[in-house]
């Protein structure tokens, strides 16, 4: 074969172009020999209970813990009350409010979406991405043509009204000041466990309220927002995207795990260095979550106010995070 026709040939393989469905990433199946203490599923903060509860059902029914992880937090993205995730959500300086999701696997499959306006379940693009394009991300208008392209629900551009409301009283002042309220509840984060040790995770959000607009935090971004590794265990992140990113928050408690520390260890030292590499940490709130294969947790954040909801077979409880200061 030529050599440009040999190029022509790997790079069309590369970029999936050529490869039938059943080669994307997702599709393929590994034979899972890890150990489970689940089904096991964590999510930040306390929209995590009604989420937790959705996931919950959703795993009974279909024993998919992708199917639990996704349907889970789709919860809180129509809660119309949630001013951090979903449509309804604070916008950007420009008043446009912009969505970033990420669903993985235990196996490395992974989907996510950045930057992208209008659609209503941006998880279930991020998993439509995972599993029908050979790509993990899409941003923008391109996510959002895609979304449209596989019949998912496309709303108006229109804030909610609580949104405009504080849009409106922050651009009396219109600083940007990028503080994540710890009382606010920020980005969910989901990781499961299920009873044959497959894990899965989900984490969708709104981002950083009035942030610069085309502005995409750790949510998105795999290693940083959340990781999942069947091997070991599951990460998640909620906080100041960009203290997370630096860190790669979610991988670097991942690789802890492997290296055998426990979820609980592994989140502290992710915190301690998130402490070491971002200046002003008084402003700066960033929590984790972690699960390993054995279903052991973990919760760790900078300030305290961070919470979590565990559900396990004896049921759905909120539980305050440790925190280091
Ligand atoms: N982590 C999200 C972001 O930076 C926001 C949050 O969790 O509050 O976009």
């Amino acid at each position: 074969m030529s050599s440009r026709r040999k190029f022509l040939k790997t790079s069309l393989l590369s970029s999936g172009a050529l490869l039938p469905l059943s080669l994307y990433a997702d599709n393929i199946n590994f034979v899972n020999p890890y150990s489970s203490q689940g089904p096991l599923l964590l999510s930040t903060w306390n929209h995590g209970i009604p989420a937790n509860e959705k996931a919950w059902e959703v795993l009974g029914k279909t024993g998919s813990i992708v199917d639990a992880v996704e349907q889970g937090v789709m919860v809180t993205e129509s809660d119309l009350s949630n001013l951090t995730v979903g449509l309804q959500g604070l916008p950007d300086r420009e008043g446009i409010v912009t969505l970033d999701a990420a669903i993985m696997k235990g196996n490395g499959a992974c989907g996510t979406v950045s930057f992208v306006r209008q659609v209503k379940h941006p998880i279930t693009l991020a998993r439509k991405i995972m599993e029908e394009t050979p790509h993990v991300m899409l941003s923008g208008e391109g996510a959002r043509q895609f979304a449209i392209e596989q019949g998912l629900e496309i709303l108006p551009e229109r804030l909610s009204p609580e949104a405009e409301k504080a849009y409106k009283e922050w651009k009396l002042e219109s600083e940007y000041k990028p503080i994540i309220n710890i009382e606010n509840h920020d980005t969910i984060g989901m990781v499961g466990l299920d009873k044959n040790g497959n894990l899965a995770g989900s984490c969708t959000t709104s981002g950083l309220a009035f942030k610069m607009h085309g502005r995409v935090g750790d949510s998105p971004i795999i290693g940083a927002g959340l990781f999942i590794d069947d091997e070991v265990g599951a990460a998640t992140a909620t906080g100041l995207g960009e203290s997370i990113i630096r860190i790669c928050g979610s991988f670097l408690i991942v690789e802890l795990m492997r290296q055998g520390w426990e979820p609980q260890k592994a989140c502290e030292e992710a915190v301690k260095r998130l402490i070491a590499k971002n200046k002003d940490i008084n402003n700066i709130q960033a929590g984790f979550l972690a699960i390993n294969k054995e279903g052991e947790v973990g919760a760790y954040s900078v300030h305290p106010g961070f919470n979590y909801a565990k559900h396990d077979k004896k049921g759905n409880f909120l539980i305050d995070s440790k925190s280091k200061f």
